[in-house]
């Protein structure tokens, strides 16, 4: 029957010689024979229990667990509650990632955008992510206000002239509302970053709309602290 030595189980499982000693010393793996010299031993069967140990570890189980698997006859219910656990661990680590993910793009922005940072603490930090969420839905609301706009301009008005009698005049109050909605709704939601004075300045809803858009450059405006004209960047009031 064929036997492996620690270099060779190593060597056959892409580890180290260390590591494949180190869980002989944990008890996960232990050699079934010593040879006269005291040499580790491993077995055709040590050597099918190190490959499983070696999955388990490189699906990021603890070797905490993989030991109480390898030690346990019914594995099956001890490994999906080790795996649901491993799940969800992996799951909090993306949440993490994804929300220091966030907070290095809100700091390149800012930087990008004022061409400073002052943020100077966490706490500065945290408000100006939250101010920034807001900001993306209130984004979002806009559309879908100027979305229904165009609806009804283009496909609602049309339907209702066609029908006549007093549908035409509904549609138009409904557009007027819905106009007003959008007004009230955008005063004071965005506000422009001056790249001079590095202020930022809120504008009302007609400029924000009729202004020079240069897409990534920004809107061409003139900054209400300084007097400086030149394209700005959208960001939200202070
Ligand atoms: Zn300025």
């Amino acid at each position: 029957m064929k036997t492996y030595s620690t270099g060779e189980l190593a060597k056959a499982c892409k580890v180290s010689v260390r590591t494949v000693q180190y869980y002989d010393k944990e008890g996960i793996v232990v050699p079934s024979q010593l040879s006269v010299g005291g040499r580790r031993i491993y077995s055709e069967d040590d050597f099918k229990k190190f490959h499983c140990v070696c999955l388990y570890k490189s699906l990021g189980f603890s070797l905490e667990d993989i030991k109480k698997i390898m030690e346990t006859e019914d594995t099956y219910d001890l490994l999906l509650e080790v795996i649901m656990k491993q799940q969800e661990k992996i799951s909090d680590e993306i949440h993490t990632l994804e929300k220091t993910k966030e907070k290095l793009n809100m700091v390149k922005e800012e930087i990008d955008n004022t061409g400073t940072l002052r943020l100077e603490s966490l706490d500065e930090m945290e408000a100006l992510l939250d101010k920034k969420r807001k900001h993306r839905k209130t984004d979002i609301m806009t559309y879908i206000f100027m979305g229904c706009y165009v609806l009804i301009l283009f496909v609602g008005f049309p339907i209702t002239v066609s029908v006549g009698g007093i549908y035409p005049f509904v549609m138009l109050i409904i557009a007027i509302t819905l106009l007003l909605g959008l007004i009230f709704y955008h005063s004071g939601v965005n506000a422009y970053i001056c790249p001079s004075c590095h202020e930022k300045f809120p504008i009302g809803f007609f400029k924000d709309m009729f202004t020079l858009n240069g897409g990534s450059k920004g809107k061409y405006l003139k900054c209400s602290h300084c007097g400086h004209r030149g394209w700005m960047k959208e960001s939200f009031p202070e």
